[in-house]
């Protein structure tokens, strides 16, 4: 059998946006699942457009999604002769041919087919003349575009989403392939390139679908072999609309930079499209590998769904290895403090907390921003709290529980939650006055706030110092 060949083909015109992340995770699920290869190429034939800053971040992206090509890139900027001498190939057929139809020409042969509601119908003129006649016309300096014939009759092809897929051929405008400016186009490029890197297999978005019918006729037009087709669903954000950047964080990098993980943007992602056996939500890149098949891609528009997104990372937070996530916790650290505080907190502090808060948060920078008094002494109360347990008599406990602490816990006796809770008990009892009389605002006291897990345990990671120095700042 014939090596699976892919490619995902951006556009490096924008970051790269979880839509094309969703075609490249396809196109690589499907050549892992087949073994074969899976290429990257960029299309920056619009030099106008496209960035070389936005092809490296383009890379880095699908690097961070562990998703790497299997040969080097290929830029379609390198290869521009190439596509020329295709289309020169193209004309000597006949299957292509000059326009020199002014601007105004053309705006009056457009006008007219949409007055009539047809497509345009070139006149084709330059194919009746000779070689010379052509020549005088270019050296004469008129203007000219290369454009396709496209020939009478239908272009039909299965593709593997949608199956049996039909275009009459009357609805395609003889298009150019190349520019007045000496340019070839997306068309002519994107097939030049798919044949001679050997692709098998053409994954991408449904919006290209009006596009195929054209670049069959290119294949048809040279004698080449066709790849098959797959036209992944439409992405759509929760309000069924397109997915846009001004409603919805869309590239990729913004999902890792709010800590996602990439692992869970990228089992999130395959489910845009793809069901799994069983609807099972949490499927991890291997049991994706075993059972992609293009028999499972849904035709229909795939919802962005946030909540989801959410909950499937969660899930990958509690299944990850604690001290991976502490590391990227520690990266995190560095927005809210200096690299240098930051650096100087130890991993094993940080694994610590990450034990303690990974069930109750969505997204890494939820560990800094719920577990922000690990890191930094808090330095306002929550205003509920302060209304509650900011008064003489809360203070009092508090300052005597801590001189009680001071006794129990020395320096050199071990502090872990059960001993915590056992001292705190008994110095309540003692008072006569409930155990939540003193817990509620100790946690107001070294959290800062009126929700964190169990006590007892954040104070075994704050440890003796930090819950000194914070009852203490408290009762002042
Ligand atoms: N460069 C095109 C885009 O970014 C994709 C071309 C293709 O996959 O055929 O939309």
């Amino acid at each position: 059998m014939e090596e699976v060949r892919v490619r995902f083909a951006p556009s490096p015109t924008g970051f790269l946006h979880v839509g094309g992340a969703r075609t490249a995770i396809f196109n690589w699920l499907y050549a892992r699942s087949k073994k074969g290869k899976f290429l990257l190429r960029i299309e920056d034939t619009d030099a106008q457009r496209s960035k070389s800053e936005l092809s490296e971040q383009i890379i880095r992206s699908l690097d961070w999604l562990e998703i790497r090509p299997d040969e080097p890139v290929v830029y379609q900027s390198d290869r521009i002769s190439r596509y020329k001498e295709i289309v020169e190939q193209l004309v000597s057929l006949k299957k292509a041919y000059y326009c020199f139809k002014t601007i105004g020409e053309l705006d009056l042969e457009r006008k007219e087919a949409q007055a009539n509601k047809t497509s345009i119908k070139h006149d084709r003129a330059s194919m009746n003349m000779t070689d010379d006649e052509i020549k005088e016309f270019i050296s004469s300096g008129k203007e000219y575009t290369i454009r396709f014939h496209v020939p009478d009759g239908v272009t039909e092809f299965d593709d593997l989403v949608h199956g049996k897929t039909t275009f009459s051929n009357s609805g395609i405008d003889d298009f150019v392939i190349l520019r007045s400016d000496g340019t070839p186009v997306y068309q002519i490029a994107v097939v030049v390139d798919d044949h001679d890197m050997n692709i098998t297999h053409v994954i991408r978005g449904d919006d290209h679908l009006s596009n195929t019918p054209k670049q069959i006729l290119l294949y048809k037009a040279m004698n080449w072999e066709l790849p098959l087709f797959a036209h992944l669903p439409m992405i759509l954000d929760e309000d069924k609309r397109k997915l846009s950047k001004r409603r919805n964080p869309v590239a990729v990098e913004e999902y890792r930079d709010k800590g996602y993980l990439h692992e869970a943007l990228f089992n999130f992602l395959t489910l845009l499209g793809f069901a799994p056996n069983n609807n099972t939500e949490l499927i991890s890149r291997d049991e994706l590998v075993e059972t992609f098949t293009f028999a499972r891609v849904n035709k229909k528009s795939a919802v962005f769904d946030m909540k989801k997104l959410n909950w499937i990372n969660s899930e990958y937070i509690k299944m990850k290895d604690e001290a991976d996530i502490a590391s990227l916790v520690k990266e995190g650290l560095n927005k809210i403090m200096p690299e240098t505080d930051a650096e100087s907190i130890p991993l094993d502090y940080v694994i610590k907390s990450v034990h303690l808060m990974k069930e109750r948060v969505c997204i890494i920078n939820d560990f800094i921003e719920l577990g922000k008094y690990f890191f930094i002494e808090p330095e306002t109360y929550e205003e509920k709290g302060l209304a509650k347990y900011s008064n003489d008599e809360s203070k009092k406990l508090l300052a005597e529980y801590l001189d009680s602490f001071n006794e129990v816990f020395s320096d050199n006796n071990i502090m872990n939650p059960e001993e915590l809770e056992k001292h705190l008990r008994s110095y309540t009892d003692l008072k006569g006055v409930k155990a939540a009389s003193v817990i509620h605002p100790l946690r107001l006291a070294l959290t800062g706030g009126t929700v964190s897990p169990g006590i007892f345990e954040v104070m075994e990671v704050l440890g003796k110092d930090k819950i000194r120095k914070r009852i203490k700042r408290f009762i002042q």
